[in-house]
């Protein structure tokens, strides 16, 4: 299986590791002619303005919204999720496919960072890691919340499209990623 890690920018060292753990092939992409032949994508963490920025100058956009929207698996981690979402408080949406409000760097200078453990769906006790992370001010029907963390909506599925508000890969708990395969 071979899994595309959009790689221009923030924590997508992490997300190959995590997915080669797993048995999967990691494939970077860093121009629009490395976004084929893949089975599931990941939007890592980072800065997600830069990122926007990025992926508008390098014409990855479109590609990659094409992708999503014709049914390819895609998780985005923090980051990541400010790209899927298609509101951003007081922003522009990126790449806009996933019908979710999210809220940037949410939680105050005091609690820029900060780790939780609860259910992520139906995986218990998942370790949440958060930096600087947004939160999803707001659903559509239709999304699914899998997580809830001090009453903030911090994880979310709609059809093809996973987005967690915390970071996944900097925990050595894999069963987010072997999601995100198992929905390739
Ligand atoms: N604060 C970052 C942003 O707004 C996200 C932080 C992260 O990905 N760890 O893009």
């Amino acid at each position: 299986m071979r899994i595309g890690i959009l790689a221009v920018q923030g924590a997508f060292a992490e997300h190959a590791a995590c997915v080669e753990r797993l048995g999967a092939e990691s494939v970077l992409l860093r121009q629009p002619s490395d976004i084929r032949a893949l089975d599931a994508l990941i939007l890592p963490g980072g800065e997600s303005t830069v990122q926007g920025k990025l992926l508008r100058d390098l014409r990855m956009l479109t590609p990659l919204r094409e992708g999503i929207e014709a049914g390819m698996p895609v998780l985005g981690t923090c980051a990541g999720l400010i790209l899927l979402a298609q509101y951003v408080e007081g922003g522009v949406p990126v790449l806009g496919t996933l019908p979710v409000t999210v809220r940037r760097n949410a939680y105050g200078r005091q609690l820029g960072s900060f780790s939780a453990l609860g259910d992520v769906g139906t995986l218990h006790d998942f370790p949440q890691r958060y930096i600087r992370a947004p939160y999803v001010r707001s659903v559509t029907p239709g999304v699914e919340v899998l997580c809830v963390t001090g009453e903030r909506i911090t994880a979310v599925r709609s059809g093809n499209q996973l987005g967690t508000a915390f970071h996944p890969e900097l925990t050595a708990d894999l069963r987010i990623h072997r999601m995100l395969l198992d929905m390739a």
